[in-house]
């Protein structure tokens, strides 16, 4: 069957070593599943999810009971005051930019405590030019970067004691950078310490491709507001598009004035049929987010036996879905991707090939198979051409078909 596949006789005789060593990682993986699974179904019974939920409504969306039971199943779920949960949101950066554009105002100070922010906010808040950015509106920005893949304590302390700051977000998973993703226990750490020297400082996260890795979400750390996308984690590979808020009822609330009218808020917006996606992709999320995580830890202990650099390594404590292969140089780098789209359920036929894209200064390769369009839930690997040559690599609906792929593509590299 392995061979059927094109699966090398290397890889088929190292995969039972690997199996064995990750074991144990896998069991914890399947612990906080289990965890995860009991929160979400707890949501569904406390909030007596029926089939009078998979309703649908259309123009303005008043009475949408489906709609309004999501938005208290994500609150329950967050430990939140409120959510927001909309497909009108058309992204991960969409939901972020509202949130921003929501509670800043002209004159206030936007500081980011883990570096320069992922690079579809650089327009949004001015670090890039655009006449439609933050800074136009005349908010300010600072950032203070991480030291050692860790927050920089004393200078957060120092710069908010010296003049006010509105808002600090938190970035937790890497992007496209080197870094570690931020774990729940660094991000419980540091709002400790920010609470000492500001207490109303508002703290907002970035929680893309973090949620469900652990038992707790920022809420519960003392986090403010907190942003994700549905074709990520918690949209479980069926919803179709859209992204959530959730937090303190205030800010919630200003989001949803920001994202539909004011005065109007989150009494508007049509579900448009896709209620039930929405609830069953949440229902699914703990297992899809758990077969991602094999999948990267998978991934992890086959590729470091073949000799390269992974970041996290299988039994590092992680924080995210996304698994960083370092490959040194752009051949194996193009047939790893290669190979992960030719293990794919969709356009497994297409080779991807590095080209130049809108906003990257170096040519990017991406593999995507997948049934949603930019759905990174499901198993992707994109790269720019630059050394160290890396990977990132997310995703997997399950880990059998993201154990395939990954066999597949490790054997590009063998041939
Ligand atoms: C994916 C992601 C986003 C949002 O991306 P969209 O493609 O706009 O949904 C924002 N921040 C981080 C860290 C991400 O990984």
């Amino acid at each position: 069957m392995y061979e059927s596949f094109g699966i090398d006789e290397k890889i088929i005789s190292l995969v039972p070593r690997v199996d064995e060593e990750i074991k144990n990682e896998l069991a914890k993986v399947d612990d906080i599943c289990t965890f995860n699974s009991f929160k979400v179904l707890k949501a569904f019974q406390n909030h007596q999810v029926s089939d009078v939920h998979f309703n649908s409504t259309t123009g303005y969306g008043y009475n949408d009971i489906g709609r309004d039971t999501i938005e208290a199943i994500y609150a329950d779920i967050f430990r939140a005051e409120d959510a927001l949960v909309r497909s009108q949101f058309i992204s991960g950066s969409h939901a972020l930019t509202v949130a921003l554009f929501a509670i800043l105002r002209p004159g206030d100070t936007l500081l980011s405590i883990t570096g320069k922010p992922y690079d579809t906010l650089e327009e949004v808040i001015g670090i890039k030019d655009n006449s439609s950015s933050l800074k136009s509106f005349g908010v300010n920005y600072e950032q203070i970067d991480l030291v050692n893949d860790d927050f920089d304590s004393e200078k957060i302390c120092k710069r908010l004691e010296k003049s006010k700051i509105k808002l600090i977000e938190i970035q937790r998973s890497k992007g496209y950078s080197t870094r570690k993703s931020i774990t729940i226990e660094k991000l419980e750490q540091v709002i400790k310490e920010i609470r000492e020297v500001d207490k109303d400082v508002i703290i907002m996260i970035d929680n893309c491709y973090c949620e469900f890795v652990d038992k707790k979400e920022p809420v519960e750390v003392g986090a403010d507001i907190v942003v994700g996308s549905l074709i990520k984690n918690l949209g479980g590979g069926i919803a179709p598009n859209g992204a959530y808020i959730v937090g303190r009822k205030d800010l919630v609330n200003l989001a949803a004035e920001r994202l539909t009218v004011p005065g109007e808020g989150k009494e508007v917006g049509p579900s448009l049929g896709m209620n039930k996606s929405l609830l069953q992709g949440l229902f699914l999320a703990p297992s899809v987010v758990s077969s991602s995580l094999k999948t990267a830890i998978f991934t992890a202990c086959l590729l470091e036996k073949l000799g390269y650099k992974v970041e996290p390594k299988y039994n590092d404590n992680r924080a995210d879905i996304v698994q960083n292969i370092e490959f040194g140089n752009d051949q194996d780098l193009i047939k790893y991707c290669q190979g992960i789209q030719s293990g794919s359920p969709i356009d497994s036929f297409v080779v991807p090939l590095p080209w130049d894209m809108p906003g990257y200064t170096d040519k990017v390769i991406m593999a995507a198979g997948a049934f949603t369009q930019g759905s990174s839930i499901e198993l992707s690997c994109d790269g720019p051409i630059r050394p160290p040559f890396i990977a990132y690599q997310q995703g997997s609906l399950t880990y059998e078909y993201g154990k395939l792929a990954i066999m597949k593509a490790a054997s590009r590299l063998v041939k």
